[in-house]
Protein backbone atom coordinates (compact mmCIF):
# COMPACT_ATOMS: atom_id res chain seq x y z
CA UNK A 1 0.00 0.00 0.00
CA UNK A 2 1.31 3.41 -0.76
CA UNK A 3 -0.64 6.22 0.98
CA UNK A 4 2.10 8.95 0.89
CA UNK A 5 2.66 9.24 -3.12
CA UNK A 6 4.57 12.41 -3.69
CA UNK A 7 2.38 14.91 -5.96
CA UNK A 8 3.47 15.81 -8.98
CA UNK A 9 4.95 19.03 -8.60
CA UNK A 10 7.86 17.36 -6.06
CA UNK A 11 7.96 14.38 -9.01
CA UNK A 12 8.48 17.25 -11.80
CA UNK A 13 10.82 19.08 -9.55
CA UNK A 14 13.09 16.01 -8.42
CA UNK A 15 13.27 15.20 -12.05
CA UNK A 16 15.70 18.64 -12.31
CA UNK A 17 18.01 17.86 -9.42
CA UNK A 18 18.57 19.51 -5.93
CA UNK A 19 17.54 23.07 -6.78
CA UNK A 20 15.27 25.54 -5.29
CA UNK A 21 12.54 24.61 -7.37
CA UNK A 22 12.28 21.31 -5.30
CA UNK A 23 13.30 23.06 -1.93
CA UNK A 24 9.88 25.03 -2.70
CA UNK A 25 7.75 22.28 -3.92
CA UNK A 26 8.69 20.50 -0.76
CA UNK A 27 8.28 23.12 1.48
CA UNK A 28 4.91 24.07 -0.40
CA UNK A 29 3.64 20.93 0.10
CA UNK A 30 4.67 19.63 3.52
CA UNK A 31 5.90 22.83 5.52
CA UNK A 32 9.00 22.22 8.33
CA UNK A 33 8.89 18.45 7.59
CA UNK A 34 9.25 19.05 3.89
CA UNK A 35 12.28 21.69 4.27
CA UNK A 36 13.85 18.99 6.69
CA UNK A 37 13.18 16.05 4.07
CA UNK A 38 15.04 18.66 1.98
CA UNK A 39 18.11 18.73 3.98
CA UNK A 40 18.01 15.53 4.89
CA UNK A 41 18.39 14.21 0.97
CA UNK A 42 21.04 17.37 0.18
CA UNK A 43 23.03 16.48 3.35
CA UNK A 44 23.64 12.70 2.23
CA UNK A 45 21.33 11.40 5.29
CA UNK A 46 19.71 8.93 3.50
CA UNK A 47 21.26 5.35 3.52
CA UNK A 48 19.39 2.13 1.60
CA UNK A 49 20.08 -0.69 3.20
CA UNK A 50 19.55 -4.34 1.99
CA UNK A 51 16.20 -4.00 4.35
CA UNK A 52 15.48 -0.40 4.87
CA UNK A 53 16.27 2.88 4.28
CA UNK A 54 17.41 4.96 7.08
CA UNK A 55 17.51 8.39 7.60
CA UNK A 56 20.06 9.81 9.97
CA UNK A 57 18.44 12.53 11.77
CA UNK A 58 18.53 13.18 15.78
CA UNK A 59 18.49 9.32 15.90
CA UNK A 60 18.22 6.92 13.14
CA UNK A 61 15.27 5.92 11.52
CA UNK A 62 13.94 3.23 9.50
CA UNK A 63 11.80 4.28 6.92
CA UNK A 64 9.91 0.78 5.14
CA UNK A 65 7.64 2.72 2.80
CA UNK A 66 4.77 4.36 4.23
CA UNK A 67 6.01 3.93 8.00
CA UNK A 68 8.83 5.38 9.60
CA UNK A 69 10.01 4.19 13.43
CA UNK A 70 10.31 8.29 14.64
CA UNK A 71 8.12 9.65 17.45
CA UNK A 72 6.68 12.37 14.83
CA UNK A 73 5.00 9.68 12.41
CA UNK A 74 3.73 7.53 15.65
CA UNK A 75 2.83 10.52 17.87
CA UNK A 76 2.05 13.28 16.27
CA UNK A 77 1.57 12.71 12.72
CA UNK A 78 -0.51 9.36 14.32
CA UNK A 79 0.58 7.97 11.09
CA UNK A 80 -1.67 9.44 9.00
CA UNK A 81 0.43 11.95 7.23
CA UNK A 82 4.25 11.14 6.13
CA UNK A 83 7.32 12.62 8.46
CA UNK A 84 10.32 14.34 7.01
CA UNK A 85 12.54 10.85 6.89
CA UNK A 86 9.39 9.44 4.96
CA UNK A 87 9.20 12.72 2.90
CA UNK A 88 13.15 12.74 2.26
CA UNK A 89 13.01 8.98 1.41
CA UNK A 90 10.51 8.89 -1.20
CA UNK A 91 12.46 12.22 -2.75
CA UNK A 92 15.49 10.67 -2.98
CA UNK A 93 14.23 7.66 -4.60
CA UNK A 94 13.02 9.54 -7.76
CA UNK A 95 16.75 11.12 -7.70
CA UNK A 96 18.62 7.87 -6.61
CA UNK A 97 20.37 10.20 -4.34
CA UNK A 98 21.29 8.32 -1.52
CA UNK A 99 23.84 5.76 -0.01
CA UNK A 100 23.86 2.36 -1.00
CA UNK A 101 25.25 -0.41 1.38
CA UNK A 102 25.31 -3.82 0.63
CA UNK A 103 24.35 -5.03 3.92
CA UNK A 104 21.09 -5.66 6.18
CA UNK A 105 20.42 -3.10 8.59
CA UNK A 106 18.94 -5.38 10.68
CA UNK A 107 22.46 -6.87 11.28
CA UNK A 108 23.51 -3.36 13.15
CA UNK A 109 20.24 -3.62 15.30
CA UNK A 110 20.65 -6.60 16.69
CA UNK A 111 24.45 -6.43 17.94
ZN1 LIG B 1 10.07 9.71 10.53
Amino acid sequence: MKRFDLPEEIVKAAKKGMGYELYRALLFEYGKRGEKAFFYIKEGRVKKYRDFFVVIGEHEYIVDNDFCTCRDFQFNLKTRRPCAHIIAVKTAKLMHKYDEYDEYYVDFMVK
